[in-house]
C-alpha cells in the first residue's frame, strides 16, 4: 500500500494550526502498516532548509496553469523513519515568500487560489507520471480538495480519501479560474448557491471516502450545525462514506517528560517540575510570581469561533477572584486589541503575547494550571489533548472534538470542566467550579492524575485510518 499524503502545512516545517500537527504526525503513525507514505507540501520561503536538511532531488517538472506553464522541483527530507518521506514542492513564484497563507498584516495572499491550484497540479503530475507510485491519495482540507476530482477526470487508478479539518474554510473560486485547471475537470465541478465553486465541497463530492477529525464533529456536520443548507445536501449525499476519527498527538514532541522547550520535566508521579515551569512561565511573561493563584493558559488563532467574545467578557471579574491569564495568539486585530487592553488594565494578572511562538506554547502547556478553550465549535482541537498530557486542566465548551475528548469533572470521574450551551453564564459557572476545585488540593491532584492518564497517542486513530485504507483497496471491510 503506497500512500501519498497532501497537505498545505506540515509540522514542524510549516504550521498555522492543527492541520500541520496532524500532517506531521499521522503519516508517521501509519508507517508501520504500509509500504510507503509520501507527504507532499509546498516549500515555503520561511521553512528553514538547513535546520531540517531539506535538499533538492533530481525530480523536476512543469505544469500548465491555463495558457502559462510553471516549473517546479521536488525537495526532500527523510523524516524520523525510513518509510515516511517528506517532499517539498519548490516554486519560488508561489511559495518563496514569508507566510503560509497570509501577509504579515494577516491579509490572505491575493493569489492563494492560484498557489494551491498549482500545488495540486504538481501532485497530479507526480502521480500521473508514475514518479510517485500511489495506491491511495490522502487529501486534507480545501487546499487539496480538487485532487480527488482530478484523479477521476484523468481516470487514474488511485483511491482518494479527503479529510475535513475545518468546514469553515471552503477555498471558493470563480468560473474564470476554472480555465486554470485541466479541461477534463470542468464538467465535473458543481456550482455553489453563491454562483462560485468550493474546493472543500468538491473534495467531499469526489473522494472515495470522506473523514473529519472527530466523531462529534462528523455528527454535527451531518446534522447541519454551522453548515448552510446547500452544503448540507452535499455532505448528506456522502453520509454512508463519511467517518469521524479523532486526531491523535505526537506524544514525544508533546511530552512533559521530554519536552525540548520546557526548562523542567515532570510526570504524573513527580509533579515538582510542573510547579517550577509555572514559576518560569510567570517570570517569562512578566506576571507577579504568586504561585498559589490559578493560572489559566490559552494558545490559539485569534478568531471569534475560539470563544474569545466570552473569555474577554469574563476577564475582569476573574482577575477580581484572583485568577491569572496568559494568552498566546495571533489573528484578528480586534481580539488582539481587546487582549492588549485587558493586559494593560491588569499587568500583574493578564499577559498577552501577540504572535506565533512554538517554545512559549510548550511552556504554557507545561506551566499553566488550566487551559481555556471555550470554542463555539471545534472540529477536533489539539490543545486540550496536549493540556491533558501536561496535567493542565481544560475548560471547554462541549462541541465537536472537545466534547469527545474531555469528560466533565465530578468527584469520582472526569478530566476537565465542560459547559453547554455556548453562553457567557455557562462558561462563568465552569470557571468558578474550576477555581473551587483548584483550591481543594487533594481534588485537584486527583484531577491532574486522571487527566495525565489519558492516552491520545495515534495508535487507535491510525488503526481506524488503516481500516479505511484497507476498505479502499479492497481489503478488510471491518467496521470502524
Ligand atoms: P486550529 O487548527 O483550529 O488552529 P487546533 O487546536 O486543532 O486549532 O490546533 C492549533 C495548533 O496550533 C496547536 O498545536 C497550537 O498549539 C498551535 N498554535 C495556535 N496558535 C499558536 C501560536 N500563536 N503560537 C504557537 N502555537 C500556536
Amino acid at each position: 500500500m503506497n500512500i501519498v499524503f497532501a497537505s498545505a502545512e506540515v509540522a514542524p516545517y510549516s504550521k498555522a494550526g492543527g492541520l500541520a500537527d496532524v500532517a506531521g504526525s499521522l503519516p508517521q503513525a501509519m508507517a508501520p502498516y504500509v509500504n510507503s507514505v509520501q507527504v507532499l507540501t509546498p516549500l515555503y520561503g520561511e521553512i528553514d532548509q538547513n535546520k531540517y536538511d531539506i535538499h533538492p532531488t533530481t525530480i523536476r517538472g512543469k505544469v500548465a496553469l491555463g495558457d502559462k506553464v510553471a516549473p517546479y522541483s521536488l525537495y526532500q527530507t527523510t523524516d524520523v523513519d525510513q518509510i515516511t518521506q517528506i517532499g517539498f514542492i519548490r516554486c519560488d513564484r508561489f511559495f518563496g515568500r514569508d507566510g503560509i497563507y497570509t501577509e504579515s498584516d494577516g491579509e490572505g495572499f491575493a493569489d492563494n487560489n492560484l498557489r494551491y491550484f498549482f500545488f495540486q497540479l504538481v501532485v497530479l503530475d507526480l502521480i500521473s507520471s508514475g514518479t510517485l507510485p500511489t495506491d491511495i491519495l490522502h487529501c486534507n482540507d480545501h487546499h487539496t480538495g480538487l485532487l480527488p476530482l482530478m484523479m477521476k477526470a484523468m481516470h487514474l487508478k488511485v483511491k482518494t480519501i479527503f479529510t475535513i479539518h475545518n468546514f469553515l474554510y471552503h477555498g471558493h473560486f470563480s468560473t474564470q479560474e476554472i480555465s486554470l485547471l485541466p479541461k477534463s475537470t470542468g464538467p465535473l465541478l458543481t456550482k455553489t448557491q453563491l454562483d462560485n465553486y468550493s474546493a472543500l465541497l468538491e473534495g467531499i463530492d469526489h473522494s472515495d471516502i470522506v473523514t473529519t477529525v472527530s466523531p462529534g464533529y462528523a455528527l454535527e456536520l451531518l446534522a447541519g450545525v454551522n453548515v448552510d443548507e446547500y452544503s448540507l445536501t452535499r455532505i448528506q449525499a456522502v453520509e454512508s462514506n463519511f467517518y469521524g476519527i479523532v486526531n491523535g498527538i505526537d506524544t514525544e514532541y508533546w511530552s512533559p517528560e521530554h519536552d525540548q522547550f520546557t526548562p523542567f520535566h515532570f510526570s504524573k508521579d513527580d509533579l515538582a517540575g510542573k510547579r517550577k515551569n509555572k514559576a518560569a512561565l510567570l517570570t517569562k511573561v512578566g506576571l507577579s510570581p504568586d504561585m498559589d493563584a490559578p493560572l489559566l493558559g490559552s494558545i490559539s488563532r485569534l478568531v471569534e469561533n475560539k470563544g474569545f467574545p466570552l473569555i474577554i467578557e469574563l476577564l475582569d471579574e476573574f482577575v477580581e477572584l484572583g485568577a491569572k491569564f496568559i494568552f498566546l495568539g495571533s489573528g484578528s486585530p480586534e481580539i488582539s486589541d481587546q487582549l492588549q487592553k485587558a493586559s494593560k488594565r491588569h499587568p500583574q494578572h493578564i499577559a498577552f503575547d501577540d504572535g506565533f511562538n512554538e517554545p512559549l506554547a510548550h511552556l504554557i502547556e507545561a506551566g499553566s494550571d488550566m487551559f481555556l478553550m471555550p470554542s463555539r465549535f471545534e472540529p477536533c482541537g489539539l490543545n486540550q489533548l496536549y493540556s491533558l498530557r501536561y496535567g493542565t486542566i481544560p475548560i471547554v465548551h462541549s462541541t465537536g472534538g472537545l466534547g469527545d475528548t474531555v469528560d466533565a469533572w465530578t468527584s469520582d470521574s472526569g478530566t476537565g470542566f465542560v459547559f453547554e450551551p455556548y453562553a457567557i453564564n455557562e462558561l462563568r459557572k465552569s470557571m468558578e467550579l474550576a477555581l473551587k476545585v483548584y483550591h481543594s488540593e487533594s481534588d485537584w491532584m486527583t484531577l491532574m492524575h486522571r487527566a495525565m492518564l489519558m492516552d491520545f497517542s495515534w495508535d487507535q486513530s491510525a488503526k481506524q485510518y488503516l481500516h479505511l485504507y484497507n476498505l479502499l483497496i479492497g481489503g478488510s471491510s471491518e467496521n470502524i
